[in-house]
């Protein structure tokens, strides 16, 4: 399995995963242009690539979904309601739609696409079930739900939101509304509330685990990394390599 963030964060997301003999993308949230720059940067051959994969129509996460799914000629998935509300971007895409819920075969992986609360219409996390194992992407999700810390179990690896530090997203200068939007079920989970998913989804077999969409203004990816790594060794059960989403850089390439 091979993995890469090559952006996290509201400025925009994207995230490629390769396993088994498929290449997909997760979202396609920066411009054409600096998405492709950063795939050449980490020695992804974008003509590879099989598929985009869009978890809602926010635009850190579609905004060229639809232009590099034309470029190179692959289908977008994406749900019905999304690709109903998402005509902008997908003019002349060839748009896969599946239900949420539902989970699909695409070439030699399963998808799994599960629902989660956002303010978005119709948003999902991912799991990939393939002969390598299990993989999820789950970002842009307000509550955890007894559902996604089911579909979670078992994985090699995960791309999973901590978002913000709650007395920094409290005391910080956001307006209100947007701290009540944050805070609520239809907004993003905290740093304490992705690590209390973690507590349950921790085991032997996760071998890395990336920390994904981290606010700019609302946290410290230092005191994230940090609280991670304690938090797993606390836990006794696993010691999976932790990397932090960068809006602004691509990670490195990273196999397990
Ligand atoms: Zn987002
Ligand atoms: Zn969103």
């Amino acid at each position: 399995m091979k993995i890469c963030s090559l952006a996290s964060g509201s400025k925009g997301n994207c995230l490629y995963l390769e396993t088994g003999d498929t290449r997909v993308l997760v979202d396609v949230g920066l411009s054409l242009r600096e998405t492709l720059f950063r795939m050449d940067e980490v020695g992804i051959d974008a003509s590879g690539i099989h598929a985009v994969l869009v978890t809602h129509e926010h635009i850190d996460h579609i905004r060229s979904a639809g232009s590099f799914s034309r470029k190179f000629n692959v289908p977008v998935f994406a749900s019905h309601f999304v690709n109903a509300k998402s005509e902008k971007y997908f003019k002349k895409t060839q748009v896969n739609e599946f239900e949420s819920g539902s989970a699909f075969t695409f070439r030699d992986i399963q998808i799994d696409p599960i629902p989660i609360t956002h303010d978005s219409c119709d948003p999902v996390g991912f799991v990939f079930d393939s002969s390598e194992g299990r993989a999820a992407s789950v970002t842009d999700f307000g509550i955890v739900t007894r559902l996604i810390t089911e579909k979670l179990r078992g994985c090699r690896f995960l791309n999973l939101e901590s978002n913000h530090d709650v007395d920094m997203l409290m005391n910080g200068p956001y307006p209100w509304e947007l701290k009540q939007r944050i805070k609520s079920r239809h907004g993003h989970i905290s740093n304490e509330e992705s690590l209390e998913l973690l507590h349950e989804l921790a085991h032997e077999g996760l071998e890395m685990l990336i920390m994904a969409h981290l606010s700019e203004v609302n946290n410290h990816p230092e005191h994230v990394l940090r609280s991670t790594e304690s938090f797993l060794r606390d836990q006794n059960v696993c010691a999976p390599q932790i990397v932090i989403g960068d809006q602004y850089r691509a990670s490195e390439m990273m196999e397990i």
